[in-house]
């Protein structure tokens, strides 16, 4: 960069800091100087994006576009663990805010700041190495499954190709293989991470094994910045997907069996009920069952036969369809390149469009009672008739889940069956107002659960106006959380308001 350039820039970033203290953040008066921007650009292997520059306000914005307001001072792209431990170390002297990001996925916004936003997108190698991969801190699952399954190999991970790794695998990570094979954290070896401090630290099992613990479902952005995640893989197969679709009117007997019906699968079947519905008040929710398989095709084939001869409702549409792994897990990306396959902020490329959402979630253990199935599906009538739109997805969870016990990671709800998912995604653009509302629907459908749910919450459909979220979240691991809070990040230069507390 010219001098003339990045002098220009600096300033820029001095207005921003300026604007920052008048709006009340916690900047003490020591700002940097442009020496200290320079000395920081001289050492700093990776990409800084000031303000001025080009591909600032692309790459500032997160997935949800609720929080395009917050605008970082600094975006700076790490390239190695040594720009991570810079930035940090120059956080630290002038004390402002920093966080991390690699999907920016987080439903909350909390890899939005004013301050320095670390953002790992340059950090995306995927090295499979026999039957582990060695995945840098900012790729994508598209790129993942992509990469891996080109030699056959993949990890359990969720549905969405613009995901991080990183978020997903701190916060636990659940989608169709985890019943087989586990959540993401159960898949992950080995984690390099940054402390505050600047210590780089590896933790495994072996080495860090309660750091590597409460990486392992603790959250993202609580002690430091992980720069390196190893994963164990598995073979892929083919995926046999089977959809039915039926009316309202026949919910309540066709949920009540499925989720009957459902906990008694082989953990090779994957499962989830979803009612989806518009802000059409003349359109009725739809409830969709879907069951995948990978592998175990034939497995699947009887398991859906006898499910659909036991129903006391026809679907009014349904559909078997046998895919190849890659075809499958990047479905979103149909007729795109990989770099377009991607979010606005995670690539010049990007085809895919961001969106303005809101959402919550709740755990349950066993089947519903009917007075339970009642509540949910009133609830989702109610909300529907007021001219809302919304989804509800419940997940099975089971299978290779409990495979590791309560207290092996700070994942706190293994011994859950079913993982319900609130959700309102709105168009770019909608109305504040509008989402603020469905974040109270949110809560509202907390407490109408509550009488049948365990209370818990799932730290990665983060929902920021969750009362008790250190118990929800994580429940009898918060004290342990907290202690490593203490030995790794005292004085909480990592935090936003669900980061762990030190007290
Ligand atoms: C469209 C969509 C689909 C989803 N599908 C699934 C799914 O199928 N299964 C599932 O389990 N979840 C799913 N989620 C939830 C998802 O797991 C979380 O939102 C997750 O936190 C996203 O990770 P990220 O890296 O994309 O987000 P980010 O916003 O980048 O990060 C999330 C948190 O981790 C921190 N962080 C990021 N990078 C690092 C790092 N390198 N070191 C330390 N901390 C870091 C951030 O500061 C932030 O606090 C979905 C979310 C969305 C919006």
């Amino acid at each position: 960069m010219h001098r003339r350039e990045f002098f220009s820039q600096g300033a820029a970033w001095l207005t921003a800091t300026a604007g920052l203290q008048l709006a009340g953040c916690q900047l003490k008066p020591a700002l940097p100087e442009a020496a200290d921007w320079q000395a920081l650009q001289r050492s700093f292997q990776g990409q800084l994006l000031f303000p001025a520059n080009a591909l600032f306000s692309r790459f500032a914005k997160a997935a949800n576009s609720r929080f395009d307001a917050i605008q970082p001072a600094l975006i700076a792209r790490p390239k190695l663990a040594a720009d991570v431990q810079l930035v940090l170390a120059f956080a630290r002297q002038f004390q402002l805010p920093l966080v991390g990001r690699c999907g920016g996925h987080n439903y909350a916004g909390y890899s939005c700041t004013p301050g320095i936003l670390l953002d790992f997108a340059l950090m995306d190698q995927i090295e499979l190495q026999g039957e582990t991969a060695w995945v840098g801190a900012g790729a994508k699952l598209g790129d993942l499954y992509f990469q891996l399954s080109q030699q056959g190999r993949s990890i359990p991970a969720g549905s969405c190709v613009g995901v991080g790794i990183s978020g997903l695998t701190l916060g636990g990570g659940m989608g169709m293989a985890d019943r087989k094979y586990g959540l993401t954290c159960d898949a992950l070896l080995e984690a390099e991470l940054v402390t505050v401090d600047g210590a780089v630290l590896r933790c495994s099992e072996q080495q860090n094994p309660e750091l590597f613990w409460g990486l392992r479902g603790g959250g993202g952005g609580q002690f430091g910045l992980v720069t390196r995640l190893q994963f164990r893989t598995f073979p892929t197969a083919e995926v046999l997907s089977c959809h039915a679709y039926f009316q309202f009117e026949q919910a309540l007997p066709v949920l009540n069996l499925w989720q009957h019906w459902s906990r008694q699968l082989p953990r090779e079947l994957w499962s989830q009920a979803a009612f989806w519905w518009t802000e059409d008040q003349r359109k009725a929710p739809v409830l969709q069952i879907r069951v995948s398989s990978l592998g175990a095709t034939k497995e699947l084939q009887q398991q859906w036969a006898t499910w659909l001869r036991r129903l006391p409702a026809q679907p009014f549409e349904q559909d078997v369809v046998l895919h190849d792994y890659a075809e499958y897990m990047l479905s979103d990306c149909a007729g795109l390149e990989m770099a377009q396959c991607k979010l606005p902020h995670q690539s010049e490329q990007a085809r895919l469009r961001r969106v303005a959402m809101a959402g919550s979630s709740d755990f349950f253990r066993g089947a519903m009672p009917k007075a339970g199935l009642d509540a949910l599906l009133d609830a989702v009538r109610q909300r529907q008739q007021q001219g809302h739109s919304g989804g509800i997805l419940l997940t099975l969870m089971g299978g290779a889940i409990r495979d590791l016990a309560h207290d092996d990671t700070a994942f706190a709800h293994r011994a859950a069956d079913f993982c319900a998912q609130y959700l309102v995604s709105r168009p770019v653009g909608t109305a504040e107002k509008e989402l603020q509302q469905a974040d109270l629907w949110m809560g509202q459908m907390r407490r109408t659960m509550a009488p049948w749910s365990t209370g818990g919450a799932y730290l990665n459909y983060t929902d920021p106006l969750l009362s008790n979220w250190p118990q929800a979240y994580y429940a009898d691991h918060y004290p342990r959380l907290q202690r490593l809070k203490r030995q790794y990040d005292p004085g909480s230069v990592l935090q936003f308001s669900q980061s762990i507390k030190e007290d």
